[in-house]
């Protein structure tokens, strides 16, 4: 199987009609329509075997995830997904690993409505570069230099499960079998909070995906905002959802380790935001709408700095460090 072949076979398909995409794959460009009125939001990340996801996993997923990461750039912006191009460096023409490969993406893609419309193919070490494109209402973006001070600190859906699965698979800690299961669809098959997203335009002040940690990704909004913070740690790993499930199931874990995967995980792509109290029934009207649950973890405060306290105020000493590729 050539290269054009390959192209053809797994990465062509019709524009669908009516959408941002007027020309898909076969030309040197593609091209879009964007709407009047409206800003593009564009966003790329990269994914490599060995740093970013074994050489094993689970080509289905890996294409989900792939896809998944970029989408969750858009939702942290209010953005819509329109469109998505995938640079792709492959050792190899493996047609089934190709297949389950490029029915994970396109799944997701044909869920959000994002149409694949261009790329590069090459040989190569294993390395996947999806660049998305979305629309957003001009002036109406989320950003991260929003955040005031005396506003509340939000967090879209579940933390840490991603770490724990993680941490599982390399032999750090012990998970029971099912816990392991629901932990690792959390880190091989994320949910990007594209419709969350969207609906907190207006609503929230601030807003980001936790792809890093939560602690390092908040460290974000307070330098782009000039703000500081106060996070509840007991609020936060209560957003485990192993920590739940293994306490039903008579299992119990480190409250050190539930810390340490919440505040510094990584690989969550929840959303998180900030928002004056005034707007708590809004925010909540809206993460109801779309059915994905928000917790509200701590206040933004005018005194720059990150401060972590438990359940009745007091100080946590903070040692929870967010990945950093070149830390
Ligand atoms: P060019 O040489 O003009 O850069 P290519 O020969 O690399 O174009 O690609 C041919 C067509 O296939 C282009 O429309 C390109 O966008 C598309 N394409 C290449 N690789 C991919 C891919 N992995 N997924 C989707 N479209 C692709
Ligand atoms: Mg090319």
């Amino acid at each position: 199987m050539g290269e054009f072949d390959l192209i053809a076979r797994h990465f062509t398909r019709p524009v669908p009609p009516g959408g941002a995409a007027v020309l898909g794959v076969g030309d040197d460009c593609a091209l879009l329509a964007p709407r009047p009125g409206m800003h593009l939001a564009v966003s790329s990340d990269m994914l490599v075997e060995g740093r970013h996801f074994f050489p094993d996993v689970d080509p289905e997923a890996l294409g989900h995830k792939a896809l998944a990461v970029n989408l969750s750039d858009l939702a942290a912006c209010g953005a819509r997904p329109l469109a998505f191009t995938l640079a792709l460096a492959l050792p190899q023409a493996d047609d089934a690993w190709l297949a389950a490969f490029a029915r994970g993406l396109l799944r997701l893609a044909d869920a959000h409505g994002c149409a694949l419309v261009g790329g590069d193919t090459t040989r190569g070490p294993l390395n996947i570069c999806i660049t998305v494109l979305g629309e957003v209402p001009a002036g109406q973006a989320l950003l991260r230099s929003g955040a005031r001070a005396d506003e509340d600190i939000w967090v879209s859906g579940s933390l840490g499960d991603a770490r724990a699965a993680l941490c599982a698979l390399q032999g750090q800690a012990a998970l029971p079998p099912q816990l392991l299961q629901a932990a690792r669809q959390r880190l091989e098959r994320p949910t990007p909070r594209v419709a969350l997203g969207q609906a907190l335009r207006g609503i929230a002040s601030s807003a980001l995906d936790v792809s890093d940690g939560l602690l390092g990704d908040l460290g974000h909004i307070l330098r782009a905002s000039g703000v500081g913070a106060c996070i509840d740690t007991s609020r936060t790993i209560e957003l485990i959802a192993i920590g739940a499930q293994a306490a039903s199931a008579g299992t119990h874990f480190d409250p050190e380790f539930l810390h340490q995967c919440t505040l510094a995980g990584g690989d969550d792509y929840e959303l998180l935001f900030t928002a004056p109290a005034a707007a708590r029934a809004a925010v909540q009207a809206a993460a109801q709408g779309c059915g994905t649950p928000v917790a509200r973890i701590g206040r933004t405060e005018a005194q720059p700095g990150l401060r972590l306290v438990d359940g009745q105020g007091r100080a946590v000493p903070g040692r929870f460090a967010s990945f950093d590729h070149f830390a």
